[in-house]
């Protein structure tokens, strides 16, 4: 039996008794904070990441957290950001990235992905921030280049959901607001992007105000 098997019994052994109400509520619809849209990659969890419980967030996973511009075309993210926007009426959307990702790593270097011509095609998306990066970080070291388009490519993708027509009029509304984060596997920072500055700043920063009331909330409620 894989071990993620194993784990479904584990969870209705030990943890669905514990949050059954939380499920029964939860049959009946949902109601997220959030549109996440993140990697695919394995290392990404972001229950686990931001403290969230099921209903929470609604997320989207692709390679290279990548939205699409808007075009009449119908794809899997453009219809999941219609979808989020238009009928669930999410209030955020996050745009997340992080560290060692292999689509960025495959954005710097698409000449290589000629065995994977749909990862290839898909990596195209991200171009504008791959040559921002070339054309502004050529001098960075490479540690330092690769942080710049993963940084870039968050913001571009936020340049790209304001062109899906659901984003653009909930904005005008004053009813949505946009987020760019990296997070660093390594050593559990994220980085959220001031979208007036342009810089990326820790979550504990960017969010100074906010954190300080959530987690007075839960000091108060004994949970800290
Ligand atoms: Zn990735």
């Amino acid at each position: 039996m894989p071990k993620f098997a194993a784990g479904v019994v584990k969870f209705q052994r030990d943890v669905y008794p514990h949050k059954q109400d939380l499920f029964e509520q939860l049959s009946k619809g949902q109601s997220p904070e959030a549109l996440f849209i993140t990697c695919s990659d394995s290392r990404i969890e972001l229950g686990m990441l931001t403290q969230s419980e099921p209903g929470d967030l609604f997320v989207v996973r692709n390679a290279g957290n990548i939205v699409p511009p808007h075009d009449t075309r119908t794809g899997a993210t453009t219809a999941a950001i219609e979808f989020a926007v238009g009928a669930l009426k999410v209030p955020h959307i996050v745009i997340c990235g992080h560290t060692d990702c292999g689509a960025m790593k495959g954005a710097m270097a698409l000449d290589k992905l000629d065995s994977l011509p749909h990862v290839r095609d898909w990596l195209g998306y991200s171009r504008a921030a791959v040559d921002i990066t070339n054309a502004i970080g050529a001098d960075l070291n490479d540690h330092d280049r690769m942080l710049m388009l993963l940084e870039q490519n968050v913001m571009l993708q936020i340049n790209h959901l304001k062109t899906h027509p659901t984003v653009a009029v909930a904005m005008a509304k004053g009813e949505l607001q946009l987020h760019g984060w990296v997070y660093d596997i390594a050593d559990g920072e994220i980085y959220a992007v001031d979208l007036d500055s342009g810089k990326f700043l820790p979550v504990s920063k960017r969010y100074a105000e906010q954190v300080a009331k959530y987690l007075d909330h839960d000091h108060a409620h004994g949970v800290a």
